[in-house]
């Protein structure tokens, strides 16, 4: 049994296991927080501004049960049974989203009654109301399709700042949609259940008005994509009834939702047949011997990607991608409180992302200056409250970690610790699907716990991932597999979001990271049915990013194939359960004698180890973990380390490895990649 302290929401915050109780001064201490931000907000006329009020009840009562009545006559245990596992703050958002769309929908139902009489009948009588025309909500579902091919079909020039701008530039859609959508049926951004992994879900009232903003914000926006991207991304939206009684079970609409949209993306475009159709354009003038340097179409105009003297051409998308990465980036780098202006119709300076009829611009911090003009101001994984000084700012939480000194792939393998290699990887909750749907009892699956657990899934992915990579105070301590100093990852988040992640950056960064963020969900969860799993590839930084996306998601598909919870590490044939990979570090470390530290390499001292005998000792490890009849090499691994005389101070380490090699509890596999591991960490190339 655990349970989280109170607390306030935005430090990494993991479940206790040892018991305990929460006090009245726990108690006291949220109350006084929250009243303290919310006079801030106040002074500042900013308390009517939804979002902001919303964020601070998500900071101050996330932690807090949304019942806490002691069972009449039974004990704490009974009580604590009965306390339900919703946040207050879950709890607060889902009512006041179904208090608004039942507003809206009674109105528009008995509008000659709805002035003048109290509808107590129609809105608690149960039965009249559950029948299947008389659902008062919508369950409204988003999904962006083609999302693969748009972020990794691009060439290696400029790649990171291109990858970031694009895999970014996809939650601004989703954001835009949903607030479109919001915006259109006059409703606050409480209704929004989940945004992330390209999807949203929003709860709208079941009204004629609603169903016709729905159909125009879905011809809108694809409007805009089929214009702007080819028909390469397309946003599919689509929506089911939500009847009172899905409040206690929302599993119906969910499964529901989901055929309807698997629907949606088998008619592709479907009202766009005749443009498809329509003869091949002519190249747009400046490409007839030249296609776009970075998605390679050819019918924009093309120009400079950039100042320097690259000579990339590309066209206009691409570059305001790259651009919109690069402010990204270099914002990221300078750890300040970012915020995004959503302009109306108007360009404030050139590297503003344009989606539909708004430019979305990048700021370093809040400027009144910039937020006059602004229809909305997103802050940026920003719990400070006093920062909510626009009428329309509101929080976008996002993983944006960011290496600090490096600008491009190229960058980061040469900086890395050991080989100058690149690595990726992808990564993603292990059973998502039967999670939401069957590990909740049946009676249980409400709106409100479908929505915390999407919730706490998504602050997990796309707030909490940064403080891991970032190594932020209070975050568990990173996994070193040897003991280098002043480590800082080197590598950048390319997508994280809804329950899954993509990274790319040095190879040892990107591991090491893998287990720290398997170790971080364990404790953030503590449940051991929600785990992840894993496939880390390595390359070159100037493989094409497809190939190495496609392989890292074979790594993963492999790493899935099995019992889950694990990882796959280079190759499919490197599949390891979480659970060994101590076993893995301790073994590393049992050869650590061996070693010295270099600034950026491990390295052999004088009567240590020669590298040529590392070599041996990995092939025949190998061999060894790959043949069945395992006596076989016995001898020769015998005659290799029998003739080896290790120099003074390193008799100990190798007396412990020879025992181990020959002892019954030896692990081939978990042997040769601690060899191979080591050996990637002594090379350094390029002079270094
Ligand atoms: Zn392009």
């Amino acid at each position: 049994m655990s349970y989280y302290p109170l607390a306030v929401l935005g430090e990494w915050i993991a479940p206790l296991t040892e018991s305990g109780a929460n006090n009245k001064d726990a108690y006291r201490l949220l109350w006084d927080g929250f009243l303290h931000e919310f006079d801030i907000l106040k002074q500042k006329s900013c308390h009517y501004n939804v979002d902001a009020i919303a964020l601070l009840l998500e900071k101050y009562t996330s932690f807090i049960p949304s019942i806490t009545l002691k069972v009449y006559g039974g004990d704490d245990a009974a009580t604590y049974r009965k306390h339900p596992d919703i946040s207050l703050f879950d709890h607060l958002k889902i009512t006041a989203a179904t208090a608004s769309c039942l507003y809206d929908y009674y109105a528009a139902r008995y509008p000659s009654k709805f002035n003048e009489t109290v509808l107590k009948d129609e809105i608690t009588n149960w039965e009249i109301s559950s029948g299947p025309n008389s659902a008062p909500l919508l369950l409204v579902g988003g999904d962006i399709s083609g999302v693969q091919s748009f972020i990794y079909t691009i060439s290696s020039k400029g790649a990171l700042k291109s990858l970031k701008g694009r895999s970014f530039y996809l939650e601004l859609l989703i954001e835009h949609t949903a607030d479109m959508l919001l915006e259109g049926l006059d409703q606050t951004r409480c209704n929004i259940i989940f945004t992330g992994g390209g999807h949203f879900y929003i709860l709208a009232p079941n009204t004629e008005a609603a169903l016709k903003t729905i159909e125009h914000v879905r011809s809108r926006i694809n409007d805009y994509l089929f214009r702007s991207f080819n028909a390469s991304i397309q946003m599919h939206i689509r929506f089911v009834p939500f009847a009172k009684h899905n409040f206690g079970d929302a599993s119906g609409p969910w499964r529901e939702l989901g055929r309807e949209m698997e629907n949606s993306k088998q008619h592709k475009w479907e009202h766009y047949l005749e443009d498809l159709l329509a003869e091949p354009a002519m190249p747009e003038e400046s490409c007839l011997t030249r296609n776009c340097d970075i998605c390679g179409r050819e019918d924009q105009p093309l120009t400079a990607l950039s100042d320097d003297k690259s000579e990339v051409l590309s066209c206009q998308w691409c570059r305001e991608q790259y651009l919109l990465g690069g402010s990204l980036q270099a914002a990221a780098r300078k750890k300040g409180r970012l915020v995004i202006y959503r302009m109306k119709d108007r360009p404030s300076s050139e590297n503003d992302m344009r989606i539909d009829d708004c430019f979305y611009h990048i700021g370093e911090s809040y400027k009144d200056e910039a937020g006059k003009d602004a229809s909305a101001v997103f802050h940026l994984n920003d719990w400070d409250l006093s920062d909510y000084v626009h009428p329309h700012s509101r929080p976008l939480m996002a993983g944006i970690y960011f290496s600090e000194n490096c600008r491009e792939l190229e960058d980061m393998a040469l900086q890395g610790f050991g080989m100058n290699r690149i690595g990726v990887l992808k990564m993603d909750v292990d059973n998502l699907g039967t999670i939401f749907s069957q590990s909740v009892p049946e009676n249980e699956r409400t709106l409100s716990r479908m929505a915390s657990l999407s919730r706490n899934m998504s602050l997990f992915f796309k707030y909490h991932i940064n403080g891991i990579l970032g190594m932020d105070e209070g975050y568990p301590l990173p996994f070193l597999l040897c003991d280098r100093r002043n480590v800082k990852r080197n590598l950048t988040i390319v997508y994280s979001g809804g329950d899954d992640l993509f990274l790319i950056g040095h190879w040892l960064d990107i591991m090491e990271s893998s287990f720290d963020i398997n170790a971080a969900l364990g404790g953030f969860t503590a449940n051991t049915f929600i785990t992840v799993s894993g496939g880390m590839v390595l390359g070159d930084s100037h493989d094409p990013v497809y190939h190495l996306a496609q392989q890292a998601h074979a790594a993963e598909k492999a790493a899935k194939d099995g019992t889950k919870q694990s990882i796959t590490i280079f190759s499919c044939e490197h599949v390891f359960k979480w659970s060994l990979i101590t076993l893995f570090q301790e073994r590393i470390q049992s050869l650590a004698g061996f070693f010295t530290l270099g600034r950026n390499h491990l390295e052999l001292p004088e009567g240590s180890l020669t590298r040529s005998m590392l070599y041996r000792m990995l092939l025949l490890f190998r061999d060894h973990r790959k043949r069945k009849d395992a006596g076989w090499h016995l001898p020769h691994l015998a005659y290799s380390l029998g003739r080896f005389r290790p120099g003074k101070g390193f008799e100990k380490s190798w007396s412990s490895l020879k025992d181990y090699v020959f002892s019954t509890n030896v692990d081939w596999h978990n042997l040769e990649m601690a060899v191979l591991i080591i050996l990637m960490m002594m090379r350094k190339e390029n002079g270094q």
